[in-house]
Protein backbone atom coordinates (compact mmCIF):
# COMPACT_ATOMS: atom_id res chain seq x y z
CA UNK A 1 0.00 0.00 0.00
CA UNK A 2 1.43 3.17 -0.87
CA UNK A 3 1.57 6.38 1.57
CA UNK A 4 2.04 10.24 0.46
CA UNK A 5 4.29 11.72 3.18
CA UNK A 6 3.47 15.31 2.69
CA UNK A 7 7.29 16.61 4.52
CA UNK A 8 8.49 20.02 5.92
CA UNK A 9 11.91 20.78 4.56
CA UNK A 10 12.48 23.81 6.84
CA UNK A 11 13.41 27.45 5.91
CA UNK A 12 16.64 26.29 3.84
CA UNK A 13 19.46 25.37 6.30
CA UNK A 14 19.36 22.17 5.25
CA UNK A 15 20.58 20.95 9.12
CA UNK A 16 17.09 22.43 10.08
CA UNK A 17 15.09 19.14 8.36
CA UNK A 18 13.22 17.10 10.99
CA UNK A 19 15.12 13.36 11.46
CA UNK A 20 11.68 12.26 10.71
CA UNK A 21 11.48 13.77 7.60
CA UNK A 22 15.43 12.66 6.83
CA UNK A 23 14.26 9.30 7.21
CA UNK A 24 11.57 8.87 4.77
CA UNK A 25 13.51 11.18 2.31
CA UNK A 26 16.39 8.36 2.71
CA UNK A 27 13.45 5.55 1.45
CA UNK A 28 11.29 7.69 -1.01
CA UNK A 29 10.74 6.00 -4.55
CA UNK A 30 9.93 9.28 -5.83
CA UNK A 31 10.16 13.06 -4.21
CA UNK A 32 7.75 15.61 -5.66
CA UNK A 33 9.33 19.28 -4.49
CA UNK A 34 8.90 22.60 -4.54
CA UNK A 35 11.24 25.79 -5.44
CA UNK A 36 11.58 26.54 -1.86
CA UNK A 37 12.59 23.31 -0.38
CA UNK A 38 16.22 23.35 -0.25
CA UNK A 39 17.80 21.04 -3.22
CA UNK A 40 20.66 20.15 -1.51
CA UNK A 41 18.04 17.87 0.35
CA UNK A 42 17.50 15.76 -2.66
CA UNK A 43 21.24 14.63 -1.94
CA UNK A 44 19.72 12.35 0.76
CA UNK A 45 17.80 10.29 -1.15
CA UNK A 46 18.52 6.69 -2.35
CA UNK A 47 20.19 6.59 -6.02
CA UNK A 48 17.54 5.64 -8.04
CA UNK A 49 14.83 7.95 -6.64
CA UNK A 50 12.74 9.70 -9.01
CA UNK A 51 12.30 13.77 -8.58
CA UNK A 52 9.40 15.61 -9.89
CA UNK A 53 9.69 19.63 -9.89
CA UNK A 54 6.35 20.83 -9.33
CA UNK A 55 7.74 24.56 -8.29
CA UNK A 56 6.07 27.93 -8.64
CA UNK A 57 7.85 31.70 -9.02
CA UNK A 58 5.83 34.97 -8.73
CA UNK A 59 4.53 35.13 -12.03
CA UNK A 60 5.53 32.29 -13.42
CA UNK A 61 3.23 29.31 -12.63
CA UNK A 62 4.74 25.97 -13.72
CA UNK A 63 1.88 24.09 -12.46
CA UNK A 64 -1.32 24.70 -10.75
CA UNK A 65 -2.45 23.21 -7.81
CA UNK A 66 -5.26 20.99 -9.49
CA UNK A 67 -2.10 19.18 -11.37
CA UNK A 68 0.26 19.17 -8.70
CA UNK A 69 -2.29 17.21 -6.63
CA UNK A 70 -2.81 14.74 -10.12
CA UNK A 71 0.57 14.40 -10.36
CA UNK A 72 0.85 13.28 -7.09
CA UNK A 73 -1.98 11.06 -7.33
CA UNK A 74 -0.41 9.44 -10.38
CA UNK A 75 2.80 8.83 -8.42
CA UNK A 76 1.29 7.24 -5.33
CA UNK A 77 -0.15 4.53 -8.40
CA UNK A 78 2.90 3.77 -9.78
CA UNK A 79 5.30 4.21 -6.18
CA UNK A 80 5.04 3.05 -2.82
CA UNK A 81 7.14 6.00 -0.49
CA UNK A 82 6.15 9.37 -2.02
CA UNK A 83 7.71 12.16 -0.25
CA UNK A 84 5.68 15.82 -1.19
CA UNK A 85 8.66 17.91 -0.24
CA UNK A 86 7.53 21.33 0.78
CA UNK A 87 9.34 24.29 1.47
CA UNK A 88 9.12 25.15 5.92
CA UNK A 89 6.02 23.56 7.49
CA UNK A 90 3.80 21.71 4.79
CA UNK A 91 0.79 23.68 7.08
CA UNK A 92 1.77 27.14 7.10
CA UNK A 93 0.54 28.78 3.71
CA UNK A 94 2.42 25.66 2.01
CA UNK A 95 -1.50 24.72 0.95
CA UNK A 96 -0.24 21.24 2.47
CA UNK A 97 -4.02 21.32 3.75
CA UNK A 98 -5.43 20.86 0.79
CA UNK A 99 -2.92 18.46 -0.89
CA UNK A 100 -4.20 15.96 2.27
CA UNK A 101 -7.90 16.58 1.47
CA UNK A 102 -7.31 15.52 -2.02
CA UNK A 103 -5.54 12.47 -0.72
CA UNK A 104 -8.21 11.91 1.84
CA UNK A 105 -10.67 12.16 -1.00
CA UNK A 106 -8.46 9.69 -3.39
CA UNK A 107 -8.86 7.12 -0.29
CA UNK A 108 -4.56 7.74 -0.88
CA UNK A 109 -2.72 6.92 2.81
CA UNK A 110 -0.72 9.89 4.24
CA UNK A 111 1.43 11.07 6.75
CA UNK A 112 2.02 14.90 7.81
CA UNK A 113 5.53 15.57 8.45
CA UNK A 114 5.39 18.96 10.08
CA UNK A 115 8.31 21.46 9.30
CA UNK A 116 10.15 24.32 10.76
CA UNK A 117 8.44 27.46 9.23
CA UNK A 118 10.48 30.04 8.23
CA UNK A 119 7.96 32.54 10.15
CA UNK A 120 9.75 31.39 13.22
CA UNK A 121 13.19 30.41 11.83
CA UNK A 122 14.03 33.19 9.58
CA UNK A 123 13.72 35.93 12.04
CA UNK A 124 14.98 33.86 14.84
CA UNK A 125 18.43 33.42 12.14
CA UNK A 126 17.66 37.67 11.94
CA UNK A 127 18.57 37.38 15.71
CA UNK A 128 14.49 38.27 16.07
CA UNK A 129 12.58 36.47 19.05
CA UNK A 130 9.07 36.89 17.92
CA UNK A 131 7.83 36.80 21.31
CA UNK A 132 10.03 38.35 24.15
CA UNK A 133 8.47 38.74 27.79
CA UNK A 134 7.65 42.58 28.39
CA UNK A 135 7.90 43.71 25.10
CA UNK A 136 5.55 41.36 22.31
CA UNK A 137 3.06 38.98 24.37
CA UNK A 138 2.19 37.21 21.15
CA UNK A 139 3.24 37.04 17.38
CA UNK A 140 0.76 36.37 14.08
CA UNK A 141 1.64 35.21 10.65
CA UNK A 142 -0.41 36.24 8.03
CA UNK A 143 -0.29 36.15 4.33
CA UNK A 144 0.92 39.46 2.20
CA UNK A 145 -0.32 38.14 -0.45
CA UNK A 146 -3.64 39.67 -0.51
CA UNK A 147 -3.43 43.49 -2.06
CA UNK A 148 -4.59 45.20 1.38
CA UNK A 149 -7.04 46.86 -0.52
CA UNK A 150 -8.51 43.97 -2.30
CA UNK A 151 -12.37 44.37 -1.82
CA UNK A 152 -12.99 40.96 -0.46
CA UNK A 153 -9.58 40.74 2.06
CA UNK A 154 -9.64 38.43 4.59
CA UNK A 155 -7.26 40.41 6.93
CA UNK A 156 -8.73 42.31 9.10
CA UNK A 157 -6.26 44.86 9.66
CA UNK A 158 -7.98 46.51 13.20
CA UNK A 159 -6.77 43.36 14.68
CA UNK A 160 -3.42 44.64 14.28
CA UNK A 161 -3.30 47.34 16.31
CA UNK A 162 -2.08 45.52 19.19
CA UNK A 163 1.59 45.76 20.27
CA UNK A 164 2.37 41.97 18.84
CA UNK A 165 4.63 41.09 16.10
CA UNK A 166 3.47 40.64 12.91
CA UNK A 167 4.77 38.12 10.66
CA UNK A 168 4.09 38.40 6.77
CA UNK A 169 4.76 35.76 4.51
CA UNK A 170 4.60 36.34 0.80
CA UNK A 171 4.37 39.85 1.25
CA UNK A 172 7.76 41.72 -0.38
CA UNK A 173 5.55 43.03 -3.84
CA UNK A 174 2.90 44.38 -1.20
CA UNK A 175 5.30 45.95 0.97
CA UNK A 176 4.42 49.83 0.60
CA UNK A 177 0.92 48.84 0.54
CA UNK A 178 1.01 46.57 3.95
CA UNK A 179 3.33 49.93 5.73
CA UNK A 180 0.58 52.26 4.29
CA UNK A 181 -2.00 50.33 5.84
CA UNK A 182 -0.09 50.03 9.39
CA UNK A 183 0.28 53.40 9.44
CA UNK A 184 -3.05 54.29 8.62
CA UNK A 185 -4.75 52.06 11.45
CA UNK A 186 -2.51 54.28 13.62
CA UNK A 187 0.83 52.78 14.10
CA UNK A 188 3.62 55.40 14.16
CA UNK A 189 6.11 56.05 11.30
CA UNK A 190 9.02 55.11 13.64
CA UNK A 191 7.44 51.32 14.04
CA UNK A 192 10.17 48.98 13.75
CA UNK A 193 9.81 46.77 10.25
CA UNK A 194 12.57 44.01 9.27
CA UNK A 195 13.02 42.58 5.79
CA UNK A 196 14.09 39.19 5.49
CA UNK A 197 15.83 37.43 2.37
CA UNK A 198 16.88 34.21 1.78
CA UNK A 199 16.74 33.55 5.40
CA UNK A 200 18.80 30.76 7.30
CA UNK A 201 20.75 30.23 4.15
CA UNK A 202 24.25 31.67 2.84
CA UNK A 203 22.53 34.69 1.24
CA UNK A 204 20.40 35.91 3.96
CA UNK A 205 20.10 39.46 4.04
CA UNK A 206 18.60 41.31 6.78
CA UNK A 207 16.92 45.27 6.20
CA UNK A 208 15.80 46.98 9.28
CA UNK A 209 13.99 50.06 9.35
CA UNK A 210 11.03 51.62 10.39
CA UNK A 211 7.32 51.76 8.41
CA UNK A 212 7.70 54.88 7.01
CA UNK A 213 11.16 54.01 5.14
CA UNK A 214 11.11 50.32 5.26
CA UNK A 215 10.04 50.03 0.84
CA UNK A 216 12.91 52.16 -0.04
CA UNK A 217 15.70 50.36 2.33
CA UNK A 218 14.29 47.14 1.11
CA UNK A 219 13.88 47.43 -2.63
CA UNK A 220 16.96 45.32 -3.61
CA UNK A 221 15.76 42.69 -1.47
CA UNK A 222 15.33 39.20 -3.30
CA UNK A 223 12.64 36.68 -2.88
CA UNK A 224 11.89 34.66 -0.54
CA UNK A 225 11.60 37.23 1.92
CA UNK A 226 9.37 37.41 4.92
CA UNK A 227 8.42 41.15 7.11
CA UNK A 228 8.62 41.02 10.64
CA UNK A 229 6.62 44.07 12.01
CA UNK A 230 6.83 44.97 15.80
CA UNK A 231 9.48 46.23 18.54
CA UNK A 232 11.28 42.65 19.30
CA UNK A 233 13.27 43.72 15.84
CA UNK A 234 14.98 46.48 18.01
CA UNK A 235 16.18 43.17 20.03
CA UNK A 236 18.40 42.32 16.94
CA UNK A 237 21.02 44.98 17.60
CA UNK A 238 22.21 42.53 20.47
CA UNK A 239 20.58 39.22 19.39
CA UNK A 240 21.80 39.66 16.06
CA UNK A 241 24.39 35.87 15.92
CA UNK A 242 23.93 34.62 12.45
CA UNK A 243 26.60 35.71 9.65
CA UNK A 244 25.72 34.62 5.83
N1 LIG B 1 5.27 26.70 4.20
C1 LIG B 1 6.27 27.75 4.24
C2 LIG B 1 5.71 29.07 3.75
C3 LIG B 1 5.18 29.05 2.33
S1 LIG B 1 4.71 30.64 1.77
C4 LIG B 1 6.84 27.88 5.65
O1 LIG B 1 6.30 27.30 6.60
O2 LIG B 1 7.88 28.54 5.79
C5 LIG B 1 6.19 31.23 1.04
C6 LIG B 1 6.72 32.41 1.81
O3 LIG B 1 7.48 31.98 2.95
C7 LIG B 1 7.68 33.28 1.04
O4 LIG B 1 7.00 34.20 0.21
C8 LIG B 1 8.39 34.00 2.15
O5 LIG B 1 7.61 35.04 2.71
C9 LIG B 1 8.49 32.91 3.21
N2 LIG B 1 9.80 32.22 3.19
C10 LIG B 1 10.01 30.91 2.98
N3 LIG B 1 11.32 30.61 3.08
C11 LIG B 1 11.94 31.77 3.38
C12 LIG B 1 13.30 32.14 3.61
N4 LIG B 1 14.28 31.24 3.57
N5 LIG B 1 13.59 33.44 3.89
C13 LIG B 1 12.60 34.36 3.94
N6 LIG B 1 11.31 34.08 3.73
C14 LIG B 1 10.98 32.82 3.46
Amino acid sequence: MSKVYLTGAGPGDVELLTLKALRVIQNADVIIYDRLANPDILKEAKENCVFVYVGKEKGLHILPQDEINAVIYENSIKYENIVRLKGGDPFVFGRGGEEALYLYKKGVKFEVIPGITSAISVPAYAGIPVTHRGISPSFRVVTGHEAPDKEFSQIVWEDFKRDETIVFLMGLHNLEKISEKLISIGKSKEYPVAVISRGTTTEQKVVVGNLENITSLAQDLKSPALIVVGEVVRLREELQWFCA
